[in-house]
């Protein structure tokens, strides 16, 4: 089903619904790179340790034959770390229709970047606003779900509570007692901390610029009013448009309105600490070579690459109730 047509043609659509179609908008337009030009992104690097942390959050999580909701997939950048957890069965949703054709592209196996087997599990790929649509009135036949992931995204649907109620309960609805929800999100505190010590009200590096509007040139953020506090995101070869700040105290207390309980959260800075020593996870940072070796003589991620992973963060969360007996 489709995600509702170009609202900002039409009268009568609310500026959250605008705001979406302009991000669904943007990653629709951004096309699959080759993989040259993938090579050449001047934030490779960064591309590279986005999709180890992504990887080590599917290994820690995942368990072979589970059900897995995918959401906010985008083009399927995560497909070969499901695969490699064997998991049985995917989902996946996301708004922009363009990301979900590159989705099927590459699921299908027949796109320059993935000359590879093809996948071993069932799929299934849907056009939807995650945090607009009652997801469980779709997917009642395919739910319930071991686990659900969103990657880089939680932030779209904090334009307003009614949005980011949805998005909950949307994963509350379709995971399992017991099941596990992953995400990766911007830092709220970095982003408000950087904005405070910037003198005006922007900040960034080479590689990415965040801009706050007038409204906020006070920075302050009243507790009363924490959604909706809007910012413009560009990262070079990446992303270019409106993101929202997450206080993550209030996920964490909305997230728990859905009987979701916090399990795990960790700043990408600490996240990489904790894990890059594990054998099974160093191996991979190995051979995707973000932090490189120090002896191989191959690129490494750049200063302002790494000041710009500090502005994530990880997150595990898991539905409340006993799993299913075996
Ligand atoms: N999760 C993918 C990954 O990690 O490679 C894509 C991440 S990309 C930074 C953000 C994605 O969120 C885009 O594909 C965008 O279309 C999707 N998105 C944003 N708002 C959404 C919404 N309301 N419903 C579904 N998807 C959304």
């Amino acid at each position: 089903f489709g995600a509702g047509g170009d609202y900002g043609e039409q009268e009568g659509y609310s500026e959250e619904r605008i705001s979406a179609q302009r991000v669904a908008d943007h990653y629709s337009a951004r096309s699959n790179q080759t993989l040259e030009e993938r090579e050449n992104s001047p934030i490779i690097h960064l591309k590279k340790l986005n999709n180890w942390i992504k990887s080590v959050l599917v290994q820690l999580y995942a368990r072979p034959g589970d059900c897995v909701l995918d959401l906010a997939c985008g083009k399927g950048g995560d497909l070969i770390k499901w695969d490699k957890a064997k998991v049985g069965y995917y989902v996946g949703v996301d708004i922009a229709e363009g990301s979900i054709k590159d989705c099927m592209t590459r699921y299908n196996g027949d796109s320059d970047q993935q000359r590879r087997k093809k996948f071993s599990f069932p799929a299934r790929l849907i056009c939807a606003d995650c945090y607009e649509t009652r997801l469980d009135e779709y997917l009642r036949e395919d739910a319930p779900f071991d686990i659900c992931s969103c990657q880089f995204a939680m932030h779209y649907s904090w334009s307003t509570e009614a949005r980011a109620r949805q998005a909950l309960a949307n994963i509350s609805a379709l995971l399992r007692p017991g099941g596990t929800f992953i995400g990766t999100m911007p830092d709220a505190n970095v982003i408000i901390k950087r904005l405070r010590e910037s003198e005006g009200m922007e900040f960034g590096n080479s590689v990415y610029c965040i801009t706050f509007g007038e409204e906020y040139t006070e920075k302050k953020f009243p507790a009363s009013r924490p959604f909706g506090i809007k910012y413009k995101f560009h990262l070079e070869d990446a992303v270019d448009c409106p993101e929202w700040v997450v206080p993550f105290h209030l996920f964490k207390l909305l997230a728990e309105e859905y009987d979701l309980e916090l399990v795990l959260m960790k700043n990408f800075h600490e996240f990489v600490h904790d894990y890059v020593q594990r054998p099974e996870f160093a191996d991979l940072m190995r051979r995707l070579g973000p932090l490189g070796d120090g002896r191989s003589g191959q690129s490494t991620l750049s200063q302002d690459e790494w000041e710009a992973s500090y502005l994530y963060l990880a997150f595990v969360l898991r539905k409340r109730g006993p799993p299913p007996s075996q």
